[in-house]
C-alpha cells in the first residue's frame, strides 16, 4: 500500500473530496469565549472545549490545518492525490453563536475569506456558502449572494440550530431558496443539542464517534417523514458519513413511517407522495465521509443508485492517505468508481 498517489486522473478519474473544512480564526475565538462563559452547550463544550484548547498532537494539527486555506492544505491534496476539494466553514459553523449580528458578521467575512481563496486556487478549491439559521432572512440574502458573487456551489447547515431542525416553519424561507436557485443543501453534525445528547458526553460517544451521526440522521429523517421533498421536489440534500446510516435504515424507517401514518398516530405524520426510498434515490445524496468502507460504500451505492454517492476525505479531521489507496482498489466497474470520484459531484456542485 505505498503505491504513489497522484493528482491529474492517474487512475481513470479526478478524485473530488466533498466535505473538507476549514475555520477562522474569529469564528473559533468566539466559539471558545461561549465555551469559557459556559454559555455553549454541551456538545460545543466537549467540541470545542477540546480541539479549540487542547495542547494534544491531533488538535494542534487540526488547528493548524483548519486555518490554512493555502499551501499546508494543497499540499496534503497532493499527497493524497485530491484533485479538488469542496470546502466548508467548520462544524458548528456559527449555529452556536448567540448573538446572531455577531454569528451573520463572522459568517460573511468567511465567505468572502473562502471565495479569495477559491479565487487564488481555481482548479483545486470549490466553496460552500455558510449561512446563520438563526436569521433566516439574512441567510436567504447571504445564499444569493454566495451563490451569485463569491461563485459558490452549495451551503452547508451544521445540523440542528439551538435545538431547531429545518422542517420547522421559521427555517421555510431556507429551503426554498436552496430549491429555487438550485443549491445543494449538505447537513454536516455538530453535537447533539442538550436535551437529546443524555449520557453521551460521559460515554463519550456524543461526537463524530456516535452522537453526530444520531442526531444529524434525526434531522434528515425529520425532512424525508414531514414532506419537504413533497414541497421542493428539487431540492437536493448531501448527507456525510455515509449518509448519517440512512441507506442502511431505509426499510425499516418506510416501514414504520406507513404503518403510523395509516394509523393516524402523529398528527404531524401525514402521507406522502412517494415512499421514502423514493427521496432517498431523488433528493438524497451521499458522501463516505469519514468512512473509507468499500462494503458500506457498496450498500449506498445499491440503496441509492450509482449516481448519488460521492468521496469525501473530511480533512483535516481524517486526513488518511491510505483510505484512498484502499478505495482506489475497490471491487467496482470503472465507471461507477469515476462516478463515485469524479462525476457525481461535478453533477451536484456544478464544478
Ligand atoms: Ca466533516
Amino acid at each position: 500500500m505505498t503505491e504513489e498517489l497522484k493528482t491529474g486522473g492517474q487512475k481513470g478519474y479526478l478524485r473530488i473530496a466533498t466535505e473538507e473544512a476549514f475555520a477562522t480564526q474569529e469564528q473559533l475565538d468566539a466559539i471558545l469565549r461561549l465555551v469559557k462563559e459556559g454559555r455553549a452547550d454541551k456538545g460545543t463544550v466537549s467540541l470545542w472545549g477540546f480541539y479549540g484548547t487542547s495542547p494534544s498532537e491531533r488538535t494542534t494539527y487540526i488547528r493548524e490545518r483548519l486555518l490554512d486555506l493555502g499551501p499546508l492544505r494543497i499540499e496534503a491534496m497532493d499527497a493524497a492525490g485530491i484533485d479538488k476539494a469542496v470546502l466548508a466553514l467548520t462544524s458548528p459553523g456559527v449555529q452556536s453563536l448567540h448573538d446572531i449580528e455577531e454569528a451573520k458578521g463572522i459568517a460573511s467575512r468567511a465567505n468572502d475569506h473562502l471565495a479569495a481563496a477559491c479565487e487564488k486556487h481555481p482548479d483545486r478549491f470549490f466553496g460552500m456558502t455558510a449561512i446563520c439559521p438563526q436569521d433566516p432572512e439574512w441567510s436567504v440574502t447571504e445564499l444569493k449572494r454566495g451563490k451569485e458573487e463569491l461563485g459558490f456551489h452549495g451551503v452547508q447547515v451544521n445540523s440542528h440550530t439551538h435545538g431547531h431542525y429545518l422542517d420547522e416553519e421559521r427555517f421555510d424561507p431556507i429551503l426554498r431558496a436552496c430549491a429555487e436557485m438550485d443549491i445543494p443543501l449538505y447537513i454536516h453534525p455538530q453535537g447533539p443539542p442538550d436535551p437529546m445528547i443524555g449520557g453521551m458526553v460521559e460515554a463519550g460517544l456524543e461526537g463524530a464517534i456516535f452522537g453526530f451521526a444520531v442526531e444529524t440522521s434525526y434531522h434528515a429523517l425529520r425532512l424525508l417523514t414531514t414532506g419537504v421533498f413533497d414541497r421542493y421536489p428539487s431540492l437536493q440534500l448531501a448527507l456525510g458519513h455515509g449518509c448519517e446510516g440512512l441507506p442502511f435504515w431505509i426499510d425499516r424507517f418506510d416501514y414504520m413511517f406507513n404503518a403510523g401514518v395509516r394509523s393516524k398516530r402523529y398528527p404531524r405524520l401525514k402521507p406522502l407522495e412517494h415512499g421514502l426510498h423514493h427521496y432517498l434515490r431523488n433528493n438524497v445524496w451521499a458522501t463516505n465521509s469519514g468512512l473509507p468502507s468499500p462494503a458500506s460504500i457498496k450498500l449506498l451505492i445499491d440503496v441509492m443508485g450509482e449516481d448519488r454517492v460521492m468521496h469525501a476525505m473530511d480533512y483535516p479531521y481524517q486526513y488518511v492517505p491510505d483510505e484512498v489507496r484502499l478505495l482506489d482498489a475497490m471491487d467496482l466497474p470503472a465507471e461507477v468508481m469515476k462516478k463515485f470520484y469524479q462525476s457525481n459531484a461535478e453533477r451536484l456542485f456544478k464544478l
